[in-house]
């Protein structure tokens, strides 16, 4: 590229010998007030606001108040507009992603200097030029481009060298920031990205049971909200259902064990679109699944299981086609604990499993009917647990 250089020339007079020292000393406090920066706890578009906030209150550079900062696209191969100072919205589209290698702003990598561009060096299709001089600072950080900054000027207003060497001081602080809230912004996927995992199943991508300890808990909170002020949360109860699919064992036996993790996903899909938003369902393990209902009736709650367990006796799973579930619920007591209901429901599934499979059953129902004997889980009586 052809780069327009122009250098005034040195002012030998004690005015420009004092004016030098106050840009050496503006560099100075700049570069350090950019390092505190680094230590603060900022979004990356924050930092790169208050880092142009910094760069613009340099009064030399302050009379030509617009800039960009870009971002690097490593992946793309491309700088991304991150920031910027006074540019009009028609050109900040025209910025908002530009090739590297192209134009004024992304050909800065292949100099990796920082450039000063007259406006007399016209560039097809960079119309924001057209009446201006500028600086291209490119931001590296241990030799990996970060950004590029990119300062504006006055039309006629000359390359000078102390804005160069003033550029060239901060480019280093500039870069270390958005280094330090780059690997801040990794951490915070890499945390969220192993949070997920903790709590959800690989498979299905269903809550798991790790993410149910937490969830029941907050319902049990709302339930007694719910027993001690007369409801100012739910009007309804809640219920707990173990959801296990028949004759899964044959599946795999028949089909394959990776047909039988698609119809596990499968599952699970159509068990995120039947169930309401406010539900919560859960993956156990295995061919196991769990889902908590709350704020509806006893009948609410056996609608939406019932319909749910329709839903996969009509539904046409890959390959295997039918498939069947079976389902044992229970009313959530904030009285019982969780591990108790669990058992419970447990008896009422092993009841529909009994008794021809692809059922809902109620726990306390079939305590009425003489169905099943009422339980008293945690005695050493009772140890009839499948
Ligand atoms: P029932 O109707 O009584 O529930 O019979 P079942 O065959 O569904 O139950 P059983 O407990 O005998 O078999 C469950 C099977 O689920 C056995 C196991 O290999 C399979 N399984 C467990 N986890 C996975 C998994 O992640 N993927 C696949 N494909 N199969 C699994
Ligand atoms: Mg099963
Ligand atoms: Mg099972």
């Amino acid at each position: 590229m052809d780069t327009q250089v122009t250098h005034p020339g040195h002012q030998s007079d004690d005015s420009s010998m004092e004016e030098c020292y106050q840009r050496a000393l503006t560099a100075k406090i700049v570069r350090n007030a950019l390092l505190e920066t680094i230590v603060e706890s900022l979004s990356m578009t924050r930092q790169i606001d208050v880092m142009l906030e910094i760069l613009f209150a340099v009064p030399w550079l302050s009379r030509h108040n617009k800039g960009i900062l870009f971002l690097v696209d490593e992946t793309a191969k491309q700088l991304i507009l991150a920031g910027h100072r006074n540019i009009p919205e028609a050109q900040l589209n025209q910025c908002a992603h530009v090739a590297l290698g192209e134009c004024y702003c992304g050909s800065v990598l292949q100099t990796q200097e920082t450039q000063f561009i007259s406006s007399t060096q016209k560039e097809a299709h960079c119309t924001i030029l057209s009446t201006h001089n500028s600086y291209r600072t490119p931001l590296f950080f241990h030799n990996r481009l970060l950004g590029v900054l990119t300062v504006h000027l006055r039309e006629g207003h000359p390359y000078l060298p102390d804005e160069e060497a003033f550029l060239i001081a901060i480019a280093t602080p500039m870069a270390m920031a958005l280094h330090h809230r780059l690997r801040e912004e990794q951490l915070r996927k890499a945390e969220a990205k192993i949070r997920h995992l903790a709590y959800h199943d690989v498979l299905t991508g269903l809550r798991n049971r790790q993410s149910f300890d937490d969830i029941i808990d907050s319902v049990y909170q709302k339930l007694q909200k719910h027993t001690r002020r007369g409801n100012d949360v739910w009007q309804n109860q809640a219920f707990l259902a173990i959801l296990d699919i028949d004759h899964f064992k044959k599946v795999n036996d028949t089909y394959g064990h990776l047909i039988g993790d698609e119809v596990l996903v499968t599952f699970a899909h159509l068990m995120e679109q039947t169930f309401r938003g406010e539900d919560f369902v859960f993956r156990f393990g295995g061919e196991e699944f769990v889902v908590l209902l709350v704020n509806l009736t006893e009948e609410q709650a056996f609608a939406a299981l019932d319909r749910f367990r329709q839903t996969v006796d009509n539904h046409a799973f890959p390959q295997v086609n039918h498939v069947t579930v079976s389902q044992g619920a229970i009313e959530i007591i904030s009285s019982e604990m969780p591990g108790t209901l669990m058992e419970k429901a447990d008896k009422a599934l092993y009841f529909a499993k009994q008794n021809g499979r692809n059922q809902v059953r109620f726990y306390q129902t079939l305590v009425n009917e003489g169905a099943i004997v009422e339980a008293n889980f945690g005695s050493e009586d009772n140890v009839d647990l499948w």
